[in-house]
């Protein structure tokens, strides 16, 4: 192929260090990910003429198998590129360090419901020119140290705008940074302003034309989430070096200027410790003309985190063809003719009679209880009720809420007919906390099996998996430590399949709950927001148990073994509310709107 083969005609660049398209891809890690790919499905679908860049992540984020005690054991996830992706001609360079690291392309297309396709182009850097160190940096998503993380970070940033130029991708007028990842990007896009006015530095005018450009969309208020590299590791990587380029050296000057030249462009002063660090949010702040959080409460935690920037709110979505599981699709496509094409009119599903809901469900349970049989040998039964919960494990999402006083959790399910738990989730590998409510869990389980409650967590968290879950189980339980929750998108799958939430206050859930209606709160949404500080979270913790319990045992699970409409009406209520508005068609119309625009 050649690269005139590849359609260039794309207005939007979008920029992701990690995007899920395909269960053989294991080009993600989670939310980010699968946000990116929803994403771009929805573009293809709609007809926006986007394009998409990312690394190629040859080795995958890591596979998860699980010990009995529930130690995690992580592996490479190789994965036939060859076979899945087609190569594209040509090379781009990247100094990193002073030495030039090349990238090749390999393109995968996205196919939209009416045929349209939006290309996404993987970044490689396994190529024989390059020495070793080099050729793995597009090995591991989110593996390595500074300087690894660093270095794949310019590569997508640099060396993403360069292959999209040399592949002659020329209509470009937004480039969306999912995440700061790639905020580096913005830094080739000023040095094209600076070529582009004859090398006359860079000033206003130009860091102007680049915010026109930009668009950047934060996605946590975790201070970890939010990327920093020590500025000298970042002068090394990025500018000096054994043959330093004009350019290179003008990177770091321009970075200086934008990060802190006068008032406009300082750090917020309650932000010190960015002194030293080149903070990619800050990077991406600075110089986009659009910047938003990912739902309402997240909008609002982000303006008090970055109180000198306008930050905007857009509620995630997720694209309802792909994660609505078969039997519920055929029952959409009985009663809600184009539902595909056109998610509002999701809401008609308010029409579909409870039985047919009450029959795709039971379809997808017992789909779900099969893979749990053939994967682990646990045999669950169809008709007892299920919990899921599948995310990152990680201290904030408190997996092991639940678990807090196993007493009370016996007696409620002695009382109400039994319980069965479905988990799933890694732990980066870097997270021992995370690993450790793992094993936590598992330790739980292990009790509570005497008295027939069955928790399992299943091992190898992944779209596949996910796609089981939220569609088989009973109610989707979600117990993040508000605020910490900035959207959560694995809740709005469930609700597309009529499974209900019962879940904290934060993220989505703020906007998507109504109690009784579309499911159940735990806790309430004002305590956490502010900040909860760590000697609050144990009572918080404390407070969000008993009334996780109380729901089960006074709401939940009254309603489901009732056995009358009451239940299946919060299915379908679920389906027409939730999925008709938390669906990746409104959001990326809302981005039309107000970021592409
Ligand atoms: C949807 C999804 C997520 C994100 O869900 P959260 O609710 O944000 O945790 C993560 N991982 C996978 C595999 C998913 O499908």
């Amino acid at each position: 192929m050649t690269a005139s083969d590849v359609q260039t005609t794309a207005e939007i660049a979008y920029f992701s260090m990690e995007i899920a398209l395909d269960a053989r891809m294991p080009t993600y890690s989670g939310g980010l990910g699968v946000l990116a790919g929803d994403t771009l499905r929805t573009a293809a679908d709609l007809g926006i003429p986007m394009v998409a860049v990312c690394l190629l992540h040859r080795r995958g984020y890591f596979r998860q198998t699980l010990a009995p005690d529930g130690e995690q054991h992580e592996a490479p996830e190789d994965w036939p590129v060859e076979e899945l992706l087609e190569p594209l001609p040509g090379q781009v360079t990247v100094a990193v360090a002073g030495r030039d690291v090349r990238l090749r392309g390999w393109r995968y297309e996205v196919r939209g419901c009416r045929g349209h396709t939006v290309p996404v182009i993987f970044l490689d850097s396994r190529i024989e020119d390059n020495d070793e160190a080099a050729r793995a940096f597009t090995d591991q998503l989110y593996g390595g140290d500074a300087r690894y993380r660093l270095a794949q970070e310019m590569l997508l940033g640099l060396g993403g705008v360069r292959m999209l130029r040399m592949l002659g991708f020329g209509a470009i007028r937004r480039f969306h940074m999912n995440e700061g990842h790639a905020a580096l990007l913005t830094l080739e896009l000023l040095e094209e302003q600076h070529r582009g006015n004859g090398h006359n530095g860079v000033g206003e005018h130009e860091i102007e034309a680049v915010r026109e450009q930009c668009v950047f969309t934060t996605h946590t208020p975790v201070p970890a989430g939010h990327d920093q590299f020590p500025l000298e590791l970042a002068a090394e990587l990025l500018g000096r070096g054994r043959a330093p380029k004009l350019r290179d050296v003008f990177a770091i000057d321009v970075y200086r200027q934008v990060l802190r030249s006068d008032d406009r462009f300082s750090l917020p002063r309650d932000a010190l410790d960015h002194d030293l660090m080149l903070n990619m949010t800050y990077v991406a702040l600075n110089l986009s003309g659009h910047v938003n959080g990912v739902a309402h409460r997240h909008g609002e935690i982000s303006r008090l985190m970055f109180a000198e920037y306008s930050v905007d709110a857009i509620t995630n979505g997720v694209h309802a063809a792909t994660w609505i599981a078969a039997p519920m699709a055929a029952v959409l496509d009985r009663h809600v003719a184009g539902w595909q094409a056109d998610n509002y009119s999701l809401r008609y599903a308010l029409a579909i009679p409870l039985a047919e809901i009450a029959e795709a469900h039971a379809a997808s349970k017992r789909d779900l209880l099969e893979h749990v049989a053939t994967s682990t040998g646990r045999r669950l039964e169809p008709a007892r009720f299920t919990l899921g919960f599948a995310r990152r494990a990680t201290a904030y999402k408190r997996p092991d809420l639940l678990f807090t006083d196993l007493e009370r959790l016996r007696a409620i399910a002695r009382r109400h007919g039994g319980l069965q738990v479905l988990y799933a989730g890694k732990a980066h590998p870097a997270d021992e906390g995370g690993k450790a409510l793992i094993r936590d869990v598992h330790a739980a389980a292990e009790t509570l099996r005497e008295d027939g409650i069955e928790v399992v967590w299943l091992p190898d968290y992944g779209t596949a998996l996910a796609a089981k879950l939220v569609s088989g189980v009973d109610v989707w339980l979600n117990t993040p430590l508000p605020p910490n929750e900035a959207s959560g998108t694995s809740g709005m799958k469930a609700a597309m399949n009529g499974v209900p939430s019962l879940s904290t206050l934060d993220g989505w859930w703020i906007e998507g709950h109504l109690e009784g209606i579309t499911g159940w709160s735990i806790g309430d949404s004002g305590a956490g927001a502010g900040g909860a500080g760590t000697s609050d979270d144990e009572a918080l913790r404390a407070r969000d148990a008993a009334s996780l319990y109380d729901k089960l045992e006074h709401a939940v699970l009254p309603c489901y073994l009732e056995g009358g409409d009451a239940f299946l009406t919060i299915r379908r209520h679920a389906i027409a509310l939730n999925g008709a508005f938390f669906n990746s068609q409104r959001m990326l119309q809302q981005y039309l709107q107000r970021a592409y625009a």
